[in-house]
């Protein structure tokens, strides 16, 4: 029987030196390895030529090193890009790079196939769950994008819920961080959760990266009404969990609300989120709804919008209005996956 080889792509770096360990190879070996796979794009162990001939061809019996290539690319005119892949088992994913304001680039990934949490307004949602994506899945879009382009930020925000993949989200983030990896600092990286109140506090506890929370809601029964998981993790829960996240100095949590008409954009709402956030260090990204054929809602007039920013900014409430970027080429998120994936 052949053993079944292990993707390289798929270690954390702490495991990758215990995968060499059980080769007898020295701690080092990890670091050289790591370097060609994610500084230099290498996969195929022959091009290691600082390893011997002989470890070489060991590594080669053992593992490999996979590589995604965009089945498509979109491009917004804006400047989004939105890179289709298609993974081993058919099933397709989404990774949207934006370029922002002083020339740095945000690159948003996905960290599922799908999504199970069904929030109302989502497209992603309405999928449902297909499958989690591996660690190397989750770095392989990372490496991709930045085969051909500058990556400043990421932002764990395409599709899925990265808390409900905590373990391999874990990893990649190990493998964006390490010095011998992608060497991001950690305040380059955001995790956005619907609201996962027991995994927020273990993601808390395993490493350190942003987090943004989707809010969306200040009563419960609205929430409940927009994102299912309120019923399990209502309001003041997750506010709770917010306040004990550990952040470092001067950090702050993102709190996203997508304003939907009628919905939840009143002063009154306004009035409510200013309570729910005192005494969090806290900032808020205001996103208009992105309509779409799936949904009735709508998107807030730009007067509700601005009324429901100011109210904030006038209590001292850092608030930005985020335009929906690569709407055109529906790259904006939660409008991930779709149009592409019927036309290939
Ligand atoms: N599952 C995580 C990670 C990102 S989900 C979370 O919910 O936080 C995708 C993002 O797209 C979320 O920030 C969500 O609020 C946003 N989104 C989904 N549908 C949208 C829509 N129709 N208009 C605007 N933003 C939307
Ligand atoms: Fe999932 Fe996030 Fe969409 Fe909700 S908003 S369905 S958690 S991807």
């Amino acid at each position: 029987m052949t053993p079944v080889k292990v993707d390289l792509k798929n270690l954390s770096p702490d495991a990758l030196v215990e995968f060499l360990a059980g080769m007898g190879k020295e701690k080092f070996r990890a670091g050289q390895i790591m370097r060609w796979i994610y500084q230099r794009g290498v996969t195929d162990f022959a091009e290691m030529t600082d390893l011997a001939k002989t470890f070489r061809d060991e590594l080669g019996e053992r593992s490999y090193v996979s590589k995604f290539t965009p089945a498509a690319v979109e491009v917004s005119a804006d400047g989004t890009r939105k890179f289709l892949f298609r993974l081993d088992d058919g099933k397709s994913i989404e990774t949207v790079l934006i370029p922002m304001e002083g020339e740095r680039n945000t690159l948003c990934i996905s960290t599922q196939v799908g999504c199970a949490m069904q929030c109302s307004f989502c497209l992603t949602g309405s999928y449902g769950l297909e499958r989690n994506l591996t660690a190397a899945e989750i770095v392989n879009q990372v490496c991709a994008v930045r085969e051909a382009h500058a990556v400043d930020n990421i932002v764990l925000m395409g599709m899925g819920e990265p808390l409900h993949n905590l373990d391999n989200v874990v990893d990649a983030l190990h493998i964006l961080y390490a010095s011998t990896g992608f060497d991001y600092g950690p305040r380059k990286v955001t995790l956005s959760t619907s609201g996962l109140v027991p995994e927020m506090c273990e993601l808390g506890r395993r490493i350190k990266v942003n987090l943004a929370v989707s809010l969306n809601a200040t009563t419960d029964d609205v929430r409940n009404e927009l994102m299912p998981v309120n019923r399990r993790y209502p309001i003041k829960a997750l506010m709770e969990a917010c306040r004990t996240f550990p952040l470092a100095p001067r950090q702050r949590i993102t709190f996203e609300y997508i304003l939907i008409q009628g919905v939840n954009d009143s002063q009154a709402d306004a009035r409510r989120l200013v309570k729910l956030l005192h005494g969090i260090k806290a900032k808020v990204n205001l996103i208009p709804f992105n309509e779409h054929a799936g949904s009735e809602y709508r998107k807030p007039t730009d007067a509700a919008m601005r009324a429901f920013q100011t109210y904030l900014l006038d209590r001292q409430i850092v608030a930005v209005r985020r335009a929906g970027k690569g709407q055109d080429i529906s790259a904006a998120c939660g409008q991930l996956k779709g149009k592409l994936e019927k036309t290939l």
